[in-house]
């Protein structure tokens, strides 16, 4: 499928940017903002060498069916990696609703995934942008939410950041020299 991943169905990084262009344009005319959320998943590959790799796709679906659920009708999120997804979403408070999911995430990670009669637990770094402040377009966007999500991995994995938290930089940016 062109824009959708065919393992767990969700859409694919073409269909992030289409759904992602019209947010921003309604976000603009609204004077709202979004939140752009990197999400890698911790430590994934122990699953395929513990339980093998059918176990891996299982518990990427059951994921991709958890997250569809915590984000609201209007929201995005898209599988663009093996174990990597990008939530795109409305954002009225600056920085509180995108706290307040990306909390509800950590959360359901919680939950132990029921594969094959096995539990397993999972946990996921995250990093979050937020459109217009730290960039308009979806490029620039989702290169500081993963320099934020690398953070997070970097500092001990299961929790968010956001872009400008710490020192979480990216190259080139001007933002730094202040
Ligand atoms: P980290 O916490 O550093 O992210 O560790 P990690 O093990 O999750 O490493 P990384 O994110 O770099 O690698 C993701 C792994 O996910 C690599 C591969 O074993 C696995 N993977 C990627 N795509 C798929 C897939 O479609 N199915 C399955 N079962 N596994 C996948
Ligand atoms: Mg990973």
């Amino acid at each position: 499928m062109a824009t959708h991943d065919f393992l767990t169905g969700l859409p694919n990084r073409a269909l992030l940017l289409d759904r992602f262009t019209i947010a921003a344009a309604l976000a603009h005319r609204n004077k709202a903002g979004l939140a752009v959320m990197s999400l890698d998943l911790d430590k994934f590959k122990s699953i395929n060498d513990t339980l093998g790799h059918d176990a891996g796709d299982q518990a990427l679906k059951v994921i991709s069916t958890r997250l569809t659920g915590i984000i609201r009708a209007s929201d995005t999120v898209a599988r663009v990696g093996g174990d990597e997804f990008v939530l795109v979403m409305l954002e009225t408070k600056r920085m509180e609703d995108a706290t307040a999911i990306a909390q509800k995430i950590l959360d359901s990670f919680a939950e132990p995934l029921s594969i094959d009669d096995h539990q397993l637990h999972l946990s996921t770094s995250i990093g979050i942008a937020i459109y217009p402040e730290d960039a308009e377009d979806l490029e620039t966007l989702t290169k500081k939410s993963d320099a934020a999500m690398y953070y997070s991995k970097g500092h001990g994995r299961n929790q968010f950041k956001f872009y400008g938290d710490g020192d979480v930089r990216i190259s080139g940016d001007f933002k730094s020299a202040n």
